[in-house]
């Protein structure tokens, strides 16, 4: 039961355009936008815009699909802040960190001389 796709969390109300989002990517497959509280500068969200929990559920061409737009906005960020780095983090279920049940790829840029934000 835990496997299953609650339309009123807060990504699918950003899908819907019910609250506002700092956008940075839009195509039919996927959303891409700042996080609220960024962990570090440049921290974006890849969403796709179909319903996903989280990648447990997800169906394979989706993800295949997503994936390519998480490596362009991945290149794109990175350059745009001048990060030496970027980390892909991605989490499922509560146990790894999942807060929002909404399938989602954190564009982290990183540098060797800063820590990530709490
Ligand atoms: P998770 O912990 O599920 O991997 O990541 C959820 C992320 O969503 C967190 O980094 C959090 O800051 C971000 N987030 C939560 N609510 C909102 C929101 O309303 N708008 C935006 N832009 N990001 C959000």
């Amino acid at each position: 039961a835990s496997a299953t796709y609650d339309n009123n969390n807060i990504f699918a109300k950003i899908l819907r355009g019910e609250i506002p989002c700092q956008k940075v990517y839009e195509d039919d497959v996927a959303l891409a936008f700042m996080d609220i509280m960024p962990r570090a500068d440049g921290h974006v969200l890849v969403i796709p815009k179909a319903p996903s929990r989280n990648i447990l559920d997800a169906d394979p061409g989706a993800l295949g699909a997503l994936m390519a737009r998480v490596q362009t906005l991945a290149r794109a960020v990175k350059t745009a802040v001048a990060a030496e780095g970027v980390m892909i983090l991605q989490c499922n279920e509560p146990a790894a960190g999942q807060t929002v049940f909404h399938l989602h790829f954190h564009i982290l840029p990183c540098w060797s001389h800063v820590e990530l934000r709490p």
